[in-house]
């Protein structure tokens, strides 16, 4: 056992045994700080190399384990187009087997003749029986533990693989891991033994938190890589958890406005409309009515699909809202979709309603231009009824009269702290708050992510529309897509080309659609009218680019997933989506849902970047089902929690949003409430409470 004496969970990683500086700096550009760091960067999987066999019984195709001794051993150096290797022959006394690795002749310096060696992979047939590239390790006494099994690392067990094996060396990050493990013991477990034996005994199993972090690194069976699993997602859920409950306590301190319904405005309001109101928006705008007369805050979320039609009903509650003399501030995630809430509202509500735009960019009432100051100044003496805006809104100086009401779209965009900010910090009175979301959250997630929230669920599309035919397209058929895209514009129609995330950073993205934009306008639309946007662009910019589109000035739309939310463009009837292996299932169906807004055939083509099957059987789900909902409870089931919003902040801080699952989030609901009921201040839970109000800091920050 190599000493771990010196050791501790707040040793840096630079001064572990054999850490230099550009693995410190790799480390580093993943988080890795120290051993606490190291512990909790899990496996994203594990090969499996349980199987040993003896040589005799070795057949091709299989992935084994086998132990051996070294008979020979040599490298080729290489020369002209040859390639260099390393070449041995192993036997086992049931036989012998040959083992090359291409490229790795250091390989072969480290192999004697004679010495004990495990090797795994996966055997091949080349002239005789074969492993390429196997994982080996050789056998030393101190591998034998206690229990008679052995400690293997990189072979004839689970072997953990991590990301950035590219800068971390897998063998490397294995030998530090196991170095490390024993410190493990250290680690702070949140849940204290009773409560998890409660927990437990209506759910899955609890385990110790130091148990967990061990059967990651080195499971012996998949039964405990999934118990692990499921305990670090209970850890991850319990801050927000609590978080709900303490905001929860303060907002049970607070009492509401009552803001009382006026049914014959909303008939005459109603009857101006050019459609009559879905059943689904006519219930959700009921409760909401509910809600705001009933005194409490109102803390809701209006759920529906893209295109339910979410707008009319916020529209509906800020009616209500000015008519009781109340203001109300909508927020969207981002400026376009602001800009084209400020659109709807003024063309539904008619002029001099007192309807203003708020973003880093506008500064617009009643349709007109005007400075920043003033524009703050008529929100500060009630002559803004409504205010549309950005995070702006958040942080800006802007002071509300009498705020009664806020409306957040997209709320899955905005951390649950920024959602407290205008919530709780500048009123003393809390306003109602209504939340939208076209990303569907499966009902029993959203219902366990916001314990004190009710919800609303548009769940029919106003007739008429039908559903975009979604297909998983081959590299082959690329020619046939943009040939579909002409012919509609031929119609008249418009398209989109959605690019990838590339990286999470933003400049290449914003690199990697310029490209797209540049060689689709060369080489495949020369004749046609293209247009480029994504998220780094200037406000104005963004806004020209999209008004131009609306109004058919161009016809392809380039872009990067900023269309995901919101936009509507009846014109639009197909879309391409680039490396569309790299969004979420609920993600790409809200990009689909940038078409079929109108009763046109459309078409949503998707290519994939890299060819896997798991991949493509998700996008195959997509292309079958229409229905968000049951998509995004299909991503939750197979994948976790992580891929329901794509590979973007989700808003939520959870660290390990791939391990989440519905079970996982009852669980630490559960565990949240023992916890708030035996310690409500979280006195005795420091470092929880400390995660806890990370959730809830805006909410403090006056
Ligand atoms: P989302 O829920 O995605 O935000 P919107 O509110 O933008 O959807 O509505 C999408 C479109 O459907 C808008 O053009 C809106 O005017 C229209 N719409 C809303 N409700 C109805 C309805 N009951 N019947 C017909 N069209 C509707
Ligand atoms: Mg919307």
């Amino acid at each position: 056992m190599p000493s771990t004496g010196t050791i501790n969970l707040d040793t840096h990683i630079e001064s572990l045994p054999s850490v230099g500086t550009a693995l410190t700096k790799a480390f580093g550009s993943v988080g890795v700080f120290n051993v606490a760091d190291l512990l909790y960067y899990f496996p994203t999987r594990y090969m499996d190399y349980r199987k040993t066999v003896n040589i005799a019984n070795a057949v091709e195709g299989e992935t084994i384990t086998i132990l051996g001794r070294v008979k020979s051993v040599r490298a080729n150096l290489g020369f002209r187009s040859r390639m260099s290797y390393s070449e041995a022959t192993i036997e086992d006394g049931t036989g012998k087997i040959k083992a090359v690795w291409f490229n790795q002749t250091w390989i072969a310096k480290s192999l004697k003749v004679g010495d004990e060696i495990i090797l795994s992979g996966k055997l091949s047939f080349y002239k005789t029986l074969q492993f390429t590239n196997p994982a080996y390790e050789l056998i030393k006494p101190d591998m034998q533990n206690e229990a008679g099994t052995q400690n293997y690392l990189h072979t004839g067990r689970l072997v953990p693989v991590y990301r950035r094996s590219d800068l971390i060396p897998l063998r490397t990050l294995r030998k530090l891991i196991q170095q490390c493990l024993p410190v493990a013991a250290d680690l702070e477990d949140f849940i204290p033994a009773n409560i998890a034996k409660t927990a437990s005994k209506q759910n899955q199993k609890i385990l110790a938190i130091a148990d967990a972090v061990r059967f990651l690194h080195f499971p012996e069976t998949e039964e405990q890589v999934t118990e692990a699993r499921f305990r670090i997602a209970v850890d991850d859920i319990l801050p927000q958890q609590l978080a709900v409950l303490l905001r929860k306590d303060l907002r049970d301190q607070d009492h509401g406005l009552k803001i009382k319904a006026n049914i014959n405005q909303v008939r005459t309001f109603l009857n101006t409309l050019s459609f009559t109101l879905t059943a689904a928006q006519k219930r959700a705008a009921w409760d909401i009515f509910q809600d705001m007369e009933a005194g409490a805050p109102m803390n809701r979320l209006l759920q529906g699909d893209v295109g339910s039609g979410k707008t009319i009903v916020a529209i509906l509650a800020a009616l209500q809202t000015a008519g009781a003399g109340f203001q109300t501030a909508i927020l969207a995630p981002t400026e376009i979709l602001a800009k084209q809430h400020y659109d709807t509202f003024r063309s539904v509500l008619g002029s001099g309603d007192g309807v203003a735009l708020l973003t880093r960019t506008f500064a617009n009432v009643n349709g007109k231009e005007v400075s920043k100051a003033v524009l703050n100044k008529q929100i500060e003496n009630g002559e803004i009824k409504i205010c549309i805006g950005t995070h702006a809104l958040l942080q800006g100086k802007t002071d509300f009269h009498k705020l009664g009401l806020v409306v957040i779209d997209e709320q899955h965009r905005f951390g649950v702290g920024q959602r407290s900010f205008l919530v709780g910090a500048k009123n003393k009175t809390q306003p109602h708050l209504l939340s939208m979301s076209a990303t569907p959250i499966p009902r029993t997630l959203a219902m366990s992510l916001y314990a004190d929230l009710s919800v609303s669920t548009l769940s029919q599309v106003p007739s008429g529309r039908k559903p975009v035919q979604t297909s998983v397209v081959s590299e082959a058929k690329r020619e046939s897509a943009y040939e579909f895209i002409r012919q509609e514009v031929k119609k008249g129609h418009q398209a989109f080309v959605v690019t990838p995330r590339v990286e999470d950073t933003d400049t290449s993205d914003v690199r990697s659609v310029k490209k797209e934009y540049a060689r689709l306008q060369k080489e495949v639309f020369p004749k046609l009218r293209l247009g480029l946007l994504y998220g780094k662009m200037k406000g104005t910019e963004k806004e020209s680019v999209m008004r131009n589109f609306a109004d058919g000035k161009l016809d392809i739309l380039v872009a990067t997933s900023v269309i995901e939310i919101g936009i509507d463009i009846p014109n639009a009837t197909a879309m391409i989506i680039e490396g569309s292996e790299r969004f979420g299932l609920a993600q790409l169906h809200q990009l689909r849902g940038r078409i079929g807004r109108n009763n046109f055939d459309c078409k949503c083509f998707l290519f994939t970047t890299q060819d896997n099957q798991q991949d493509t059987k998700r996008l195959n789900a997509l292309a079958k089902i229409n229905d968000g909902f049951a998509l995004a409870q299909l991503d939750l089931e197979e994948r976790g929690f992580g891929d329901l919003f794509g590979k973007e902040q989700s808003g939520f801080m959870f660290r390990f949003p791939k391990f989440i699952t519905a079970k996982a989030l009852a669980t630490g609901r559960e565990v949240a409430a023992l916890i708030h009921d035996q310690d409500p201040k979280l006195a005795k839970f420091k470092r929880l409470r400390e995660l806890a109000q990370g959730y809830l800091e805006e909410l403090h920050a006056e």
